[in-house]
Formats: C-alpha cells, sequence, structure tokens
C-alpha cells in the first residue's frame, strides 16, 4: 500500500510509472535488467525499483555526458543562456515543490511539509544563486614581465573554464538538496553531470532528470545512473572520462572515492561526516540555547552531517539544559512523514536503525545514563530521540558519527576546556556557540578547528557562505564563489605581440 493519508495524484502517478534512467536523450533501463528496490521507511514496505546500474550504465552516461560538454548545444551556450536555464529549473521546481516534497518524504521518511520549505525551498534558492553566478565567472590579465625576452612585448591573461564532466555520488540524508548542491554549480559553469543519487533515494534525482528535460537543457547535460555504490557509484568514481568527482556521502566512501580519483588525476571534492559540537556558554540564554540545541540533534531524525550531535554545557547548567532537552525529545510526535503534526520521522533503513540503537546500546553496557529515549520501535524504522549522559570525552558514542537522534552531553568549566573538548573529535564540519558575551564568541571563533561555526544558531546554511569540513570531514568547499571555483579550471594564456 502507497500511503493511508493523502498525496497528490502526481506523486501516486509517478510512483505508479515504470522508473527508468536518465542517460542522453533516453529514459532506459540497466543493460543487465537488473534493479533496485527502494522502501517507505515509515513502514518498512517496498515502494517500488529502479534500473541498477553497472559499469557499461555508467559508460553510457559518461559518453553522453562528455559528447555534451565536447560537441553540443550546451558547449556554444551564452553564460545568459545558462543563467536562464538555471533560473528555468527552479521555477520548475518550484511548480512542483509539493511533488518533490511528497518523493522526499514517502522515499526519505522526512517530513513533507519540512521538506517542502526546507529541503525543497533550499535547493530552489540555490539554484537561483548559483544562475546568477553564470555571468560573474571571470578570468583575469597579467603583464608578464618574461626577463629572458626584455624587447617583446607580451599579453598575459588567465580564463576560468568549466572543468568538463561532473560524476556527482550522494547520500540519501537530503536527496534532492544534495544533488542541486552539485548541480547548481556545474551547470552555471558549463559543466555536464552525471548523478549516482543514493541507493536508498532514487526518486527526486528521477523527478528532477525530468524537470531538467523540460527546463529545455540539451540531451546529455544531465544523466542519472540508479543503483548501488557498489557497483554504479564504484564505476563512476573510477571512470577515466569524468573529469571532477563531487561526493557527499561517508568519510569511510570518500576516502575509496578520493582515492580513485588520485588514480585518474580527477579534481575532487568531499563532503563527508560530522560530529559538531554544540556549545553552551554560562551565559547564553538557556531556553534559546535548549530549543536550539535540541533542533540541532533531532532535525532531520538526527541524520544531518552537520547536527549537533555533542553537547557541552557549562556545569553550573548542566542539569537544567539537559532536562529541557529531554522535555523536548519526549514531547516529540513520532511517525509518517506525510502527517503535518509529526515531528520526527523514521530513520532511512533497518540498517541505519541498528546502527543508532547498537550505539546506544553501547552506552548502557559502559554505564552511560539514557536521559530520556533510548530504544528503537516500528514497523517502519523510528528510533526515539535520545539524550545520553555519564559519557566520557574519549568514549566512541562522543568520538564517532551515530547519525541518528542521539545526543551525548557533557559538562565543562572554562572556555579553554570546551574548546579542547570541541577540537578532540576526528571530524571537523560545524560547531555552533551559544552566548551573548561578544569577546568571549570572538576569542573561540578562530580556535575551533571547524569548516562553520554558528552563533546563536545551528546548521544555518546560505547559498552565500561556503560549506565544507576540516579534517576528516572533507576536501573543498560546496556553495558561495568557492563552489564555481571547485567546478573550473584556470588555463594561462600567453600571447607575444
Ligand atoms: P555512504 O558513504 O554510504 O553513501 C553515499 C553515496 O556513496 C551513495 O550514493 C552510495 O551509493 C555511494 N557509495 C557507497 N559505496 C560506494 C563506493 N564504494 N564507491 C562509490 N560510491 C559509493 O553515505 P550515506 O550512508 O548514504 O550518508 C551518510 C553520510 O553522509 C554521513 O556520514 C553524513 O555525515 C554524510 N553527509 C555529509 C554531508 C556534507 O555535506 N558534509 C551531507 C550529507 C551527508
Amino acid at each position: 500500500m502507497l500511503s493511508e493519508l493523502p498525496i497528490l495524484p502526481a506523486t501516486r502517478a509517478f510512483l505508479e510509472r515504470k522508473l527508468k534512467m536518465r542517460i542522453g536523450a533516453d529514459w532506459q533501463d540497466a543493460t543487465s535488467g537488473r534493479t533496485l528496490s527502494f522502501r517507505n521507511p515509515a513502514t518498512g514496505d517496498v515502494l517500488g525499483d529502479v534500473p541498477s546500474a553497472d559499469a557499461e550504465d555508467v559508460d553510457r552516461a559518461v559518453r553522453a555526458a562528455r559528447q555534451a560538454f565536447d560537441d553540443s548545444p550546451w558547449s556554444r551556450l551564452r553564460p545568459r543562456e545558462r543563467q536562464n536555464l538555471l533560473w528555468r529549473l527552479a521555477e520548475l521546481m518550484e511548480r512542483d515543490a509539493r511533488q518533490l516534497a511528497e518523493l522526499e518524504c514517502l522515499n526519505n521518511g522526512k517530513s513533507a511539509a519540512v521538506a517542502q520549505v526546507m529541503d525543497v525551498q533550499l535547493a530552489i534558492d540555490f539554484l537561483r544563486y548559483m544562475a546568477g553566478w553564470a555571468t560573474k565567472i571571470e578570468g583575469s590579465t597579467v603583464e608578464p614581465s618574461m626577463p629572458l625576452l626584455p624587447n617583446a612585448q607580451f599579453h598575459g591573461f588567465v580564463r576560468r573554464e568549466a572543468v568538463g564532466v561532473v560524476g556527482a555520488i550522494v547520500a540519501w540524508n537530503f536527496p534532492l538538496l544534495l544533488a542541486c548542491w552539485k548541480l547548481g554549480p556545474a551547470l552555471a559553469s558549463g559543466c555536464t553531470v552525471v548523478l549516482k543519487p543514493a541507493d536508498e533515494t532514487p526518486l527526486s534525482a528521477l523527478k528532477l532528470a525530468e524537470l531538467v528535460e523540460e527546463a529545455g537543457y540539451p540531451a546529455g547535460v544531465f544523466n542519472v545512473v540508479t543503483g548501488t555504490g557498489l557497483n554504479a557509484g564504484a564505476a563512476l568514481s573510477r571512470h577515466p572520462g569524468v573529469d571532477k568527482l563531487t561526493f557527499t556521502g561517508s568519510t569511510e566512501v570518500g576516502k575509496l572515492i578520493g582515492k580513485a580519483a588520485m588514480d585518474n588525476m580527477t579534481r575532487v571534492t568531499l563532503e563527508l561526516g560530522g560530529k559538531s559540537p554544540t556549545i553552551v556558554m554560562p551565559d547564553a540564554n538557556l531556553q534559546e540555547a535548549a530549543a536550539g540545541a535540541a533542533t540541532a540533534i533531532f532535525f532531520n531524525q538526527g541524520q544531518v552531517c552537520c547536527a549537533g550531535s555533542r553537547l557541552y554545557v557549562h556545569r553550573k547548567h548542566f542539569d537544567n539544559v539537559v532536562a529541557d532537552i529531554a522535555g523536548i525529545a519526549n514531547g516529540m510526535k513520532l511517525g509518517s512523514g506525510l502527517d503535518p503534526t509529526v515531528q520526527m520521522g523514521p530513520l532511512i533503513s533497518a540498517k541505519q536503525q541498528d546502527r543508532v540503537t547498537g550505539y546506544i546500546e553501547l552506552g548502557r553496557e559502559l554505564g552511560a545514563t539514557i536521559a530520556c529515549g533510548g530504544e528503537g520501535f516500528g514497523p517502519g524504522y523510528f528510533v526515539k530521540p535520545t539524550v545520553i549522559v555519564d559519557v566520557d570525552q574519549h568514549h566512541r558514542l562522543v568520538q564517532e558519527e551515530i547519525f541518528g537522534p542521539v545526543l551525548v552531553a557533557l559538562p565543562f568549566d572554562d572556555l579553554d576546556e570546551v574548546i579542547g573538548m570541541a577540537n578532540d573529535n576526528p571530524y571537523g564540519l560545524g560547531a555552533s556557540i551559544w552566548s551573548n558575551d561578544l569577546a568571549a564568541v570572538h576569542r573561540m571563533i578562530p580556535r575551533i578547528k571547524s569548516g562553520s561555526v554558528w552563533v546563536n544558531c545551528h546548521s544555518a546554511l546560505d547559498p552565500a557562505l561556503p560549506f565544507g569540513g576540516y579534517k576528516m570531514s572533507g576536501v573543498g568547499r560546496e556553495m558561495g564563489a568557492a563552489a564555481i571555483e571547485h567546478y573550473t579550471e584556470l588555463k594561462s594564456v600567453l600571447i607575444k605581440l
């Protein structure tokens, strides 16, 4: 059964179709004929299947992207036309926002209402921001000295050119948004793309491919290969016809992709895991900090790369803040993301549910205290929002990414101590500081080893601000001007006059 709760006829029709991959101008099955099923995490039921691509299909998609990049109307478009196409795509996404949100909800478990105003709207805003960049990609001119030819005159300049065929591999936690973070700068710069969505969440990528076609992009500019990471993902990451790989996912797989990229000297951007600290300073507005810390970890069921999964509260407020967060957690309504009153949906899969409840069990075994939550339930892949205290900074629960609605909370006594604790972790994606002491905040910002620091908010992302990780959280940045740099190459030109 698709859903007891109402969904748009268009969403139902999309799911009842035989879904195919987008390669060049065609919608195709896998050459092998194999398929991969996907589920509704709220029920555990299989919702449908998609082609399961392997190396041969990936090769066809890369060739289609290469052809479009090297020799097609796309390669001759002017920046203004690339801008207009991207803007048109954003308009179509706005038209179909509810359908995109429902597909995301049914495929990922997240709230459709939240997906519409967050995932889909952020994706639209980001594409519009990137549309603006298409006409602002610049090189520079230089006046060469050329000491060996003192009497010659030269004109030197640097062109910024599209990098070429982009292989994009993304995770399941924000399927549409992550795809658009790759697509936006790639299309603004004039690249072509082969996207491999996560095994679990192919739906919004296929819908996006439909909208790209409707927007008027030439065939081959955007290709989608569905399938497993082991087959389709690995084939894409080692394909020599790919000029740039851009990956969002776990650090473990990111390392494999980075190594595959180096074999071909493929340019690579890696957006990886996190274990981001939320720091509540002694002077903070405690009510706001507790509510903010709860959202920082429980939003999207805690399946957020920059989730505030480690909480450090000044010792004098520790018990109160933890009690407030536990109160918020205990009051959360769990259920299907199609129900607009639900505040937390299921995790993505049975595997993820086992992983998260396994960490909670580990906490229990090591003597930690479960302040609230602490268990999974079904049908579907639910885990109650959980807060764990009495844990040591070196405990695996504090050091490793759990990627679920599990918060570990620790007290601290002074600023130096909390900076040390915040940095004592392999990851470095984000951090939030809750304080109104401007001097203390400014002293802390440069000392925190993470790609983003938020003050009195958490996971607040803006298209104009680069996003990415220090340390094991990745290489490179998405969004902002930095994204354009990662999708372009520099070419130096010297003309002897
Ligand atoms: P994952 O690494 O298991 O999978 C991500 C993608 O890689 C999927 O498309 C998968 O099919 C593919 N893949 C898997 N094995 C592969 C292989 N051997 N070769 C090529 N591709 C392969 O990650 P996940 O479980 O889907 O996502 C969760 C992780 O993503 C978390 O660690 C989270 O922190 C991270 N994440 C990071 C960001 C960020 O911007 N830094 C954003 C969202 C999620």
